[in-house]
């Protein structure tokens, strides 16, 4: 492997620039510096800002099939570049080869999406005779951008969980500062150089890399910021929300994400999807498995076949290109994992694979024997640990999956359509998938959280609903 270390700059107002520090970005398997970043000062936020502020009258007006054009070059361009883009996911966010190719086919996806998007920025008319008072008058609307909007990503999709804002976000003929998180802000640096590539004008999309706490908090608080288009944890979305006054926000959260299996399931299908879906990114995805049910009938039977393919997962180097589990995103959070693991042991769990450790390599962890009232259970793990939790009921189990603060997506396996029916009906969050589990998402579907999960929807027609703003005109001819 050639080496990555080069000095990355941040893009201000169509510029590459530099700052007083700098930030090392580190090879999260190997621990090797990978890149030097940019810390933004107050004086290059202010700057960012400014460039999106005054970018947006020309760009808002830019014509749809001109955006159109950009968002489909870049789509293009990220397909041009997915070995080189793959790596740097794979390199920056410990991701396995296969996830990280994987993520940068999503992002080609997400761009074209948003290119086709960009056409469709439809209104309606309104039937105004339908009240007395609007007799004689002709009503509809159109959808205008809202302006400004930042966008604040997490580390654990450094490209399409940014793709999923700047696409929308400038289909819609918004301006954009993108604050990525700290630990992987290499993909979306390289995502700009593609964006300017593409033909995006001067200012319409511009990049900050430094502290949530700081940078992020900079954007968040700015009166010329219209929009707060946030993923990340809860903790740090209800400070958002606070910290952002009269502003649109969207929250993308977490969820401890459960799948019920029916004895009516076909197990060939299940298990190796249940594997993938606990264990894929290490368990770092938002709508990763952690709640298994399974029906008493077939828990024997689920539980060895589950164990046995949990077993022939190649842990290791995320490059190698058959590697399936890489490292969580530092040590402090497999130390953290570990100690969950204890924890629930001490409280009368059972490890039935895994629960060891070395350095941030967290091996793939089942337990069983598990009470919904562990941390394992009612916290959002986000690491490669899924426990499996045998009922004999399947209103009560439907009721458990449900008991949770957290409501972003939920599976049920069952060849019944009355008991996936029950599920849909009962369970609150924002997706129900049957016959998958939680984790499954295709980009252009809505996707968001209930509960503690989030506010709005993504998916990038639903995310471009919430970066505009409704405009009506009423015509008395
Ligand atoms: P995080 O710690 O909340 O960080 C997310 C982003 O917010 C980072 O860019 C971070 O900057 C920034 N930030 C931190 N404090 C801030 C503040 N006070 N004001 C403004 N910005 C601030 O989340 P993470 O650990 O990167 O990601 C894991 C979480 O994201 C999990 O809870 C997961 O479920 C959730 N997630 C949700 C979805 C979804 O679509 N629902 C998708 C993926 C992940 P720094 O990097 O500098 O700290």
């Amino acid at each position: 492997m050639e080496p990555m270390q080069k000095s990355y700059k941040l893009l201000v107002a169509g510029k590459w620039i530099e700052d007083s520090s700098t930030l090392p970005v580190i090879d999260k398997y190997t621990g090797e510096v990978i890149g030097n970043v940019p810390v933004a000062s107050r004086d290059t936020v202010e700057r960012a800002i400014s460039a999106a502020h005054g970018a947006f009258p020309s760009y808002s007006r830019t014509p749809a099939h001109k955006r159109f054009r950009i968002l489909e070059r870049t789509a293009q361009l990220l397909d041009t570049y997915q070995e080189e883009i793959a790596t740097l996911i794979c390199r920056e966010a410990g991701k396995a080869w296969k996830y990280s190719i994987g993520e940068v086919a999503r992002g080609v996806e997400t761009f074209q999406f948003s290119a086709e998007e960009a056409k469709r920025l439809h209104g309606e008319t309104v039937p105004m005779d339908a009240s007395a008072a609007g007799e004689g008058r002709i009503g509809f609307y159109l959808r205008s951008p809202v302006g400004v909007v930042a966008a604040i990503t997490p580390f654990n999709f450094p490209l399409n969980l940014v793709a999923h804002k700047v696409g929308p976000g400038l289909a819609a003929g918004n301006t954009i500062v993108l604050k990525p998180a700290s630990t992987t802000p290499l993909t979306a640096i390289r995502l700009g150089e593609i964006l300017v590539e593409a033909g995006l004008p001067p200012g319409a999309f511009n990049i900050v890399v430094g502290p949530g706490a700081s940078v992020g908090d900079w954007l968040v608080t700015d009166p010329r910021v219209s929009k707060v288009s946030f993923t990340g944890s809860p903790p740090v979305g209800e400070t958002i929300i606070r910290r952002a006054g009269l502003k649109k926000v969207t929250l993308e959260l977490g969820n401890n994400s459960g799948t019920i299996i029916e004895p009516d399931a076909n197990l060939d299908a299940a298990v190796p999807r249940c594997v993938m879906s606990g264990f894929a990114n290490s368990g770092q995805v938002c709508i990763s498995l952690q709640r298994l049910f399974v029906h008493q009938a077939i828990a024997p039977e689920f539980t060895r076949r589950f164990i046995d393919a949990t077993a022939k997962l190649k842990v290791g180097n995320p490059l190698d290109k058959d590697c399936d589990v890489g490292p969580m995103i530092d040590e402090a959070e497999a130390k953290r994992a570990e100690a969950w693991v204890s924890e629930a042991v001490s409280e009368g769990a059972r490890v039935l694979i895994g629960g060891n450790r070395e350095g941030s390599l967290f091996y793939p962890t089942v337990l069983s024997n598990v009470r919904p009232d562990m941390k394992v259970m009612c916290a959002e793990a986000f690491a490669p640990l899924v426990s499996i939790y045998t009922y004999e009921n399947f209103e009560a189990a439907v009721r458990m999956l449900e008991d949770s603060p957290y409501g972003l997506q939920a599976g049920i396996y069952t060849s019944d359509i009355r008991k996936a029916f029950y599920a849909v009906d009962q369970i609150n969050a924002g997706g129900i998938m049957i016959n998958d589990t939680s984790i499954f998402r295709v980009d252009h579907m809505p996707y968001g959280g209930n509960k503690m999960s989030g506010l709005g929807r993504e998916g990038v027609r639903f995310a471009i609903d919430e970066m505009t703003n409704i405009k009506m005109v009423v015509i008395k001819p």
